[in-house]
């Protein structure tokens, strides 16, 4: 499947009026894809799959920034603590001790945004409001972590008021974290936002959002 480049302009044109950040979502794609998007001037990708990243890391442009956005066991942060540019799912504290810990075997700084729960689903994984605001005071124990801020996934629909109330919670989250007094920097980043529903997740806040099928056509599994 080739990459969809006009796909790729017109993302970016949209992008940039709202001045927000794309990771294009590269799971299961070939490094030729990645490599295809990369000519292009793409530089921040996404992967779910500890091994499949680091398989890619390992072969694919130096100065790509990897973003690992899948859903993070305790016991392969070390795999990927090394060399990822952002972690979006962190969504316990054990989590951030536990690359807290691999970072200081590193010796390098990691930056990570919290996962916060939206959706409706009982399935998605993430904080709520009130851990979130319990939890950010406690941050400063993990001194080489670096939180830069929220990453949501929205309910599995069509419904675009549903959507739209997903990420307006998201946006008030991030700003009352911001209110809370206990960031020593202000949090920045929102991720948010898919191939489906990118616009309006621009339209409410989103800085950051991760596209996959848009770009190189749906899953191969
Ligand atoms: C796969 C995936 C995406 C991209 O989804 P598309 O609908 O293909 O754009 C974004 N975020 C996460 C966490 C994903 O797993």
């Amino acid at each position: 499947m080739p990459v969809n480049i006009s796909a790729f302009e017109e993302i970016n044109r949209k992008l940039s009026a709202y001045h927000a950040e794309l990771v294009a979502v590269s799971k299961t794609k070939s490094k030729e894809d990645i490599q295809e998007l990369y000519q292009q001037g793409q530089r921040d990708f996404g992967e779910n799959y500890v091994q499949e990243l680091v398989e890619k890391q390992e072969s694919l442009p130096k100065d790509i920034r990897w973003h690992f956005i899948g859903h993070l066991q305790r016991n392969k942060a070390k795999y990927i603590v090394p060399f990822v540019h952002l972690i979006h799912g962190v969504d316990s504290l054990k989590l951030l001790k536990e690359i807290n810990k691999q970072a200081v075997k590193t010796k390098g700084k990691v930056n990570c945004l919290l996962q916060v729960h939206i959706a409706q689903e009982e399935t998605k994984f993430g904080f709520d409001e009130k851990e979130l605001l319990e939890e950010i005071p406690l941050l400063k124990d993990y001194s080489m972590v670096n939180v830069l801020g929220l990453m949501g996934m929205a309910t599995f629909t069509d419904d675009k008021d549903r959507l739209k109330l997903e990420f307006k919670r998201l946006k008030g989250m991030l700003d009352n974290c911001n209110a809370s007094g206990n960031l020593t920097e202000p949090w920045s980043i929102l991720s948010v936002g898919m191939s489906a529903d990118y616009q309006l997740a621009l339209e409410e806040g989103s800085t950051m959002v991760r596209i996959g099928s848009l770009l190189f056509g749906e899953k191969e599994y």
